[in-house]
């Protein structure tokens, strides 16, 4: 068994435990349903045809479709794409979705590539995965270096071959082209809403608290200004080149030092506002700098395995927001739990973002298209009650969050493999 998949499954025997689950239903939990491999031969523009492995792995259907991303990247690989796809199975359930969990890859670095031969190879991808995927089989969207311009390509290819507009095959397209309002800042939103709950049952009130964020882009500057607007000051910011901090009691507004980033090209280390730049109260930090800054509230929204046990003694923060997949390495967790750092975790704060997902293949099999403002009061909904149901499980079973959500997780994946009639959920 594979390094990663391997750490991952292990968090589950505990709760295999917990929940007295047989032999059979913990094979099946953890073993993927099905795993498929191509070769995708693609034309280049000039003339030659250039050969990329792709695959798709797909995790237990048993209370829906498969659900999750496709990825273009040098480094994409079997080992990764499996953890991947049942951390989206684990995921879905745990926001009670009806969709289980799927991830594709292919292995090719999409910055050499033209558009012209970007859209032979999302068209390719389609082509040789046509019988594997489809609106009530299994449902890819983007993921790592792919787009919405992607997800159109493949959502046309796939209604060519399907001789019929098919929108609901895949998500995350283009709103002129069936996306959903909202899916661009659905993940931040949704652990918004996750961190609000959160503050709520500590006692915590946002506009005494102060954050640091980790990744300035699609989920970190977008929860950056949630929080900035809910009264959450922001001493903290960074990308993968570096960040800035407020000191002496000072505060950020995220939209200012992104203006500024969007000039310079990577976060500035003065604050500046209107051509004004105070570089005395505000300096410039590391990525290590800033998770061990002095705030309230930690938001990892990078890359994966950025809390590790070597620094895991020294974050100070009193709340961990896990946007990024994997942002804290196992080994990790124990220290945080020890040091009583509630984290609230990926597979719970960053659930947003296939919620709205769902949200758009719901939408596009009814032909009806909701507003932003139904979008997001639907994902509140789901978030609170996500996360109501997951405390509630730590407490009862004296587990942490993270624990809790597999519990819930994996105990409704197991219900509805008793169950098969019980998939979907009625309330939609
Ligand atoms: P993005 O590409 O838009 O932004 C990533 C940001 O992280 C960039 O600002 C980049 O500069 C920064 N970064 C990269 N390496 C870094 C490092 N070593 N230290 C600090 N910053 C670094 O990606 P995104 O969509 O915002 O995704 C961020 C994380 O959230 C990923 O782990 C992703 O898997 C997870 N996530 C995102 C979504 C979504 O809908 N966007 C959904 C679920 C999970």
């Amino acid at each position: 068994m594979s390094e990663n998949f391997s750490k991952f499954i292990k968090d589950f025997k505990r709760v295999f435990d917990l929940l007295n689950l047989n032999q059979g239903v913990r094979k099946k939990i953890t073993a993927p349903q099905k795993i498929v491999s191509k070769t995708l031969s693609v034309k280049m523009d000039n003339g030659s045809i250039k050969r990329f492995s792709a695959f798709r792995v797909q995790f237990n259907n048993a209370r829906g479709p498969f659900k999750g991303g496709i990825r273009y990247h040098p480094e994409a690989n079997l080992d990764e794409v499996k953890t991947l796809a049942l951390l989206m199975a684990i995921k879905c359930a745990v926001v009670n979705i009806p969709m289980g969990g799927g991830k594709g890859g292919v292995k090719v670095d999409p910055k050499k590539l033209s558009n012209k031969e970007l859209e032979n190879l999302s068209r390719n991808w389609i082509r040789a995965f046509k019988n594997d995927i489809g609106p009530d089989k299994d449902v890819p969207a983007p993921d790592v270096y792919t787009n919405a311009q992607i997800m159109d390509w493949m959502t046309d290819e796939y209604s060519k071959l399907a001789g019929k507009k098919t929108l609901a095959v895949i998500t995350g397209k283009s709103l002129s082209n069936g996306g959903s309002r909202g899916r661009d800042t659905a993940t931040a939103q949704g652990g918004f809403y996750v961190l609000a709950q959160a503050a709520k049952k500590t006692g915590l009130k946002f506009n005494n608290l102060s954050a640091s964020i980790q990744g300035f882009g699609n989920a970190g500057y977008n929860i950056a200004r949630l929080l900035y607007r809910a009264g959450v000051k922001i001493i903290g910011l960074s990308d993968s080149r570096g960040g800035i901090l407020a000191l002496n009691d000072k505060a950020m507004d995220p939209l200012q030092v992104m203006k500024i980033k969007e000039q310079k090209g990577q976060i500035y280390s003065c604050y500046c506002q209107h051509k004004i730049c105070d570089c005395h109260n505000y300096r410039g930090l590391t990525n290590k700098d800033l998770l061990e800054s002095d705030c309230d509230i930690l938001v990892l929204a990078a890359m994966e395995n950025q809390i590790t046990k070597n620094n895991a003694k020294k974050i100070k923060a009193k709340m961990i927001l896990e946007l990024a997949n994997g942002g804290i390495d196992p080994e990790a967790v124990a220290i945080l739990n020890k040091r009583k750092i509630l984290v609230l975790p990926d597979i719970l704060a960053n659930a947003g973002g296939v919620t709205v997902s769902y949200f758009e293949w719901l939408q596009n099999k009814q032909n009806k298209y909701w507003t932003e403002k139904k979008v997001f009061a639907e994902l509140k909904k789901i978030m609170i009650d996500s996360f109501n149901q997951v405390w509630l499980i730590s407490r009862n079973y004296k587990v942490n969050l993270r624990t809790a959500a597999y519990i819930l997780a994996v105990g409704r994946i197991a219900e509805a493999m008793k169950n098969k009639s019980n998939t979907f959920p009625r309330r939609y």
